[in-house]
């Protein structure tokens, strides 16, 4: 495995490659890798002859109040996993390599898939995520980029940005890998004290309520919100940010639960903001309903 912390180097690289007409897959992350990571690697390994993984803290994506400063950082630790996992070139580039000082372009989606959930609670954060990836595509030039439903937001918005832009690679979409008891893993966790840690199932537990109940048989998002809120509110040390119940492709408001539907929720344990979804295929309503 390759450690390339050069814009020019690692275009370059991915250039000639392409030129010997291999596929590159891309998996972006910010580092400290988990198993949820690796499992995107895993697939890229499987679909391309070449996988680059970029791990970067991308600054632009964190707000003025966010834990930029404080995000975990362990590049060696996780250069060695990459490595286990068969990733063959680690992107792991400066800030001010990837915005030097006039730096001045940004890539921006817009309406409704930036402008709820995340959107609402972290200004400026899809304009950031959208820049950094755009520029990933472009260095990189992959065939295929990688990413987590953990984030289902997010990947709803670069999904969007490929097509508008048209921009010649397929985004592909990766389950949540879960701990046994059911909290999604996430680098953030590792901020969760012990007691902590315990109140954040709810999180998922939450979750788990309103899509039992969609199971047997509610049809009204509302009431499913109504409950995933419900538990959230009165579990310990829980505050809500938000809980959407919305269409699993374009996150647009439903009237009656029906096709792709995503419930997700952002919450806070102490200062810690956790975030989390299920998206599960609805059947439309039958005459019992
Ligand atoms: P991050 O390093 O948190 O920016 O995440 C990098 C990529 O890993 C994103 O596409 C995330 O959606 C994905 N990811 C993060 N956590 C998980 C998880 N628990 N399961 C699957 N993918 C994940």
């Amino acid at each position: 495995m390759e450690l390339i912390r050069r814009v020019k180097e690692m275009q370059e690289t991915c250039l000639r490659l392409k030129k010997e007409r291999k596929t590159i897959g891309l998996v972006p992350t910010m580092g400290y890798l988990h198993a949820g990571h690796l499992s995107l690697v895993q697939r890229a390994r499987k679909e391309n002859d070449i996988v680059v993984m970029s791990n970067f803290v991308n600054p632009l994506q964190f707000g003025p109040k966010e834990d930029f400063a404080t995000y975990p950082r362990d590049l060696e630790r996780d250069n060695k996993l990459a490595a286990e996992v068969g990733v063959d070139y680690v992107f792991a580039p400066t800030a001010e390599e990837m915005y030097p000082g006039n730096y001045s372009t940004y890539v921006e989606v817009t309406g409704e898939v930036t402008g709820k959930m995340c959107g609402i609670s972290r200004p400026g954060h899809f304009k950031g995520v959208t820049t950094v990836v755009c520029k990933l595509f472009l260095i990189t030039q992959a065939d295929r980029a990688y990413f987590g439903q953990k984030d289902a937001q997010q990947a709803i918005v670069i999904r969007r940005m490929v097509q508008d832009l048209n921009i010649p690679l397929q985004i592909i979409t990766c389950p949540i890998i879960r701990e046994e008891d059911g909290l999604a893993l996430s680098s953030r966790n590792t901020y969760l004290s012990p007691e902590e840690r315990e109140q954040a199932l709810a999180l998922p537990r939450a979750l788990r309520v309103g899509q039992q109940l969609i199971q047997e048989g509610e049809r009204d998002p509302k009431r499913v919100k109504e409950k995933i809120l419900q538990v959230l509110e009165s579990s310990p040390g829980i505050r809500v940010d938000y809980v959407e119940v919305v269409n699993g492709d374009t996150l647009s408001e439903l009237i009656e639960l029906k096709g792709h539907v995503l419930l997700a929720a952002a919450v806070y344990v102490g200062k810690t903001r956790l975030i989390d979804n299920i998206d599960l295929e609805v059947e439309p309503c039958t005459a019992v309903c």
